[in-house]
């Protein structure tokens, strides 16, 4: 088999797939005005068809796992049936999704139901007002319901990200919160720092807080830094043995952040991106139409393997392309 390896070494075993960029909340460093139709680009979202063919070559290239994100990727109609089929139809071993949670409490059969092996949340603040401002949504407590609906019925992956946002979350009793949440709950909560994108400069600048602050409450209260192991991502884990949850920073700006990268990004038109942040990634949907395109396909996604960057340029500004998270899947 050949695998997907670029000119630093790193080889990529896991797929970020954004099946649309529509989104039903307004999160103030993402959509503060909600999801806009961009009608100069008419081009629809990739087509379950598409997405099999692709998730098909992927794993002829090595990958395992597969991240379903958008926009908010549960508001497209034939949401389970795309979880499915890359499960049950592909060779892809591990089907995940990221969601913001909307209507989590009544899809957890569902989701449990097809095959999914891992859920991540992404969850601001346990206060109820401080998400409603956020998301633009009262729904704190039918997130919550969910994830219970889904630890009742067994379902085990669950992960819960947070944006870290100076002085909307970022307190010291913010931090006991998810301490207590975790304690006797067998959850992953993440704090994620702010990310500049091109169109949230202002937001960045009110908001942003490294996430050095989160880490020094973590030392303090003796949390235990988890050395990365073969398949780490990109978020730093931090163990105690009186919790059952764990502990984790997303770190985007610290300097080793690139060193582990093990993901590619697919956006929900079909182009296929190289980073994050930057320009580099070029469509590859032409080559997702037909079945015995398939050689073609895994040819030219080798051949722009050359073209990753060993960074992102993000500490210097530099979002490339990247307006905001819901169009390349954050
Ligand atoms: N709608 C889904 C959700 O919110 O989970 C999936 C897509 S969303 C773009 C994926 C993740 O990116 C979420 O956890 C969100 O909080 C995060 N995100 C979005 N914009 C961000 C930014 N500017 N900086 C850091 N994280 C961001
Ligand atoms: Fe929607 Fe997710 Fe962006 Fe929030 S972060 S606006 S839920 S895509």
């Amino acid at each position: 088999m050949q695998i997907m390896k670029d000119s630093f070494g790193r080889t990529f075993p896991y797929i970020r797939m954004s099946i649309t960029d529509v989104c039903n909340f307004k999160c103030g460093y993402c959509l503060p005005n909600g999801y806009q139709v961009d009608k100069s680009d008419n081009r629809k979202f990739l087509h379950l068809d598409e997405i099999k063919r692709l998730a098909k070559c992927f794993s002829e290239l090595g990958v395992r796992k597969i991240r379903i994100t958008g926009g908010e990727p549960t508001v497209r109609k034939d949401f389970f049936e795309i979880i499915k089929v890359l499960k049950y139809e592909t060779d892809i071993e591990k089907v995940v999704i990221t969601t913001n949670g909307y209507h989590l409490d009544e899809k957890a059969k569902s989701l449990l139901d097809s095959g999914l092996n891992g859920i991540n949340i992404s969850i601001d603040s346990l206060d109820r007002e401080t998400f409603k401002k956020i998301t633009g949504h009262d729904r704190l407590p039918e997130i919550l319901r969910g994830i219970r609906n889904l630890q009742e019925l067994g379902f085990e992956n669950i992960k819960i990200n947070a944006v870290l946002l100076n002085g909307v979350n970022s307190s010291e009793k913010d931090f006991e919160k998810w301490s207590e949440f975790i304690r006797n709950n067998k959850v992953d909560f993440r704090y994620i720092e702010l990310m500049q994108t091109g169109d949230n400069l202002e937001y960045f600048k009110k908001y942003h807080i490294p996430s050095k602050i989160f880490k020094n409450y973590l030392n303090k209260n003796k949390w235990i830094y988890q050395t990365l192991g073969k398949d780490a991502g990109p978020s730093l884990n931090y163990i105690n043995p009186e919790y059952k949850g764990k502990f984790g920073i997303i770190a985007p700006y610290s300097k080793d952040f690139c060193k582990t990268c093990n993901r590619l990004r697919i956006t929900s038109r079909g182009d296929l991106r190289l980073c994050l942040f930057g320009n580099t990634g070029i469509s590859v949907r032409h080559l997702l139409q037909k079945d015995d395109q398939l050689n073609e396909l895994k040819d030219l996604i080798l051949k722009q393997m050359q073209y990753k960057k060993e960074s992102h340029y993000l500490e210097l500004g530099d979002t490339g392309s990247t307006k905001n998270l819901s169009k390349t899947g954050g």
